[in-house]
């Protein structure tokens, strides 16, 4: 009976252990994008925040700013959005 009740917190324990670690990794990932935005790799998609590469293909000139998207939908929605 004990074996069973040890076996039940261990894989408790073992749960908790890997839904914490999954936590840490979206939020290593955020920071990690966030880094990259400030270096100028990354840029920031105005309408859903997804951080897209510089070099997307999906971009708008606005004035001497370029935008970037993660989507034709996304920019199709600035577009209307700043109209
Ligand atoms: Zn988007």
């Amino acid at each position: 009976m004990l074996k069973f009740v040890i076996f039940g917190i261990a894989c408790f324990v073992l749960y908790k252990l890997l839904t914490n670690d999954r936590k840490k990794k979206v939020e290593v990932k955020q920071n990690h994008d966030e880094k990259l935005a400030k270096e100028g790799v990354l840029v920031k998609d105005p309408v859903c925040g997804t951080f897209v590469s510089k070099d997307s293909d999906i971009r708008i000139k606005e004035g001497d700013q370029v935008r970037c998207f993660c989507s034709y939908e996304c920019r199709d929605k600035y577009l209307k959005m700043i109209q």
